[in-house]
């Protein structure tokens, strides 16, 4: 085994034991949590080796770099989400890479990926992005009733599956306000789900390297890790 592949198998054993631990805090099973490596600056090798070890879904959060590093169609048995905020004008390019877009915040941008995804005969996972920070540098809806009425909106759309939702917690913030954030984007699927005519709902993405077992405490069902996984970015 190389170096690298044997840092990469320690670093993610100490992921599967940490997320065993948070599941079993609230009764939940790791089994119905997904891991996802967070790929973005990392090279395809990385990504391979990654793969090698059992990691199947990987994130990125720009779409140039997504498209330069990743072969269409996508690998078999490797899965690609979009996670960073996108574009009108990169949603053409975006579709054919990936089988979800986590980072949707607007109806408006619902509608294009909708009518292009139509063009391109495919269906698409949608995550919609709340922003429970309230920091005003982040993406996503600003709150939850801006939320919910883009997400009626959205039921009517084709070629969307809604999915859940996807948020990033408050930065350096500390565990109360992160767990505050989080516990916030898991009622919000709870009320949206009520809104709506039938409660599809399933997925709260959720939880990062810094903060990633108080998201599964807190009802995560998959959680997006870079840096705990392939060591710190450049
Ligand atoms: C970079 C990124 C992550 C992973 O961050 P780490 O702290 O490296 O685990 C997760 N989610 C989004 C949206 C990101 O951009």
């Amino acid at each position: 085994m190389s170096t690298y592949k044997d840092q990469l198998a320690k670093n993610l054993a100490l992921i599967e034991e940490k997320m065993e631990k948070a599941a079993s805090v609230r009764g939940r099973k790791r089994d119905d949590i997904r891991l996802m490596a967070v790929s973005k600056t990392r090279s395809f090798e990385e990504i391979m080796t990654a793969r090698e070890l059992g990691i199947t879904l990987f994130g990125e959060n720009r779409v140039q770099e997504a498209e330069s590093k990743f072969p269409v169609p996508m690998p078999a048995g490797m899965e690609l989400h979009m996670i960073g905020h996108l574009q009108s004008n990169k949603i053409k390019k975006v579709l054919p890479l990936v089988s979800a877009i986590q980072s949707v915040d607007s109806l408006k941008l619902a509608r294009e990926i909708s009518k292009r995804a139509v063009s391109l005969e495919m269906e698409v996972d949608i995550f919609l992005e709340l922003n429970t920070s309230g920091e005003v540098s982040k993406s996503g809806f600003p709150d939850y009733s801006t939320l919910e009425a883009a997400c009626l909106e959205m039921q009517s759309l084709p070629a969307l599956r809604l999915r859940g939702l996807m948020t990033i917690g408050p930065l350096g913030g500390n565990e109360a306000a992160i767990r505050r954030a989080f516990a916030e984007l898991r009622e919000a699927k709870e009320k949206l789900n009520g809104a709506l005519d039938s409660p599809f709902l399933t997925e709260l993405s959720m939880g990062m390297s810094g903060d990633f077992t108080i998201a599964i405490e807190e009802g995560a069902t998959l959680v997006r890790i870079g840096t705990t996984l392939f060591g710190a970015r450049d």
